[in-house]
């Protein structure tokens, strides 16, 4: 499924290897700079050479865009982090794949 970005009307682009929220967002667009600023919060997160992956609490703007997928979003929505590249990371949320097994969704 593909949708566009509540805030800017800019798309999804759902085969993007960052997963579900790689989104053609505008410049201006206030979801961008959450998405952005988080990125380098990421970033942070699994700097460590050792650390390829981790685990956080999924963000208000994560879960407003995949609200905006169609996804019903559990209270305690936790979102997976892997380093894919030195600046690509791949962002899941396994809680919201498991919801999707039946429906021809968009888990890879
Ligand atoms: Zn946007």
């Amino acid at each position: 499924m593909t949708a566009a970005c509540p805030a800017c009307a800019g798309r999804q682009m759902p085969e993007h290897p960052a997963g579900w929220l790689a989104w053609q967002h505008t410049n201006g667009c206030p979801l961008r700079q959450f998405e952005d600023g988080r990125h380098v919060a990421d970033l942070d997160l699994i700097a460590s050479p050792r650390r390829r992956f981790a685990r956080r609490a999924a963000t208000p703007t994560e879960v407003t865009l995949l609200g905006a997928l169609g996804y019903t979003i559990p209270a305690d929505l936790a979102t997976e982090l892997r380093s894919i590249t030195e600046h690509v990371i791949q962002r899941r949320w396994p809680q919201l794949e498991a919801s999707i097994n039946d429906t021809g969704g968009t888990a890879a």
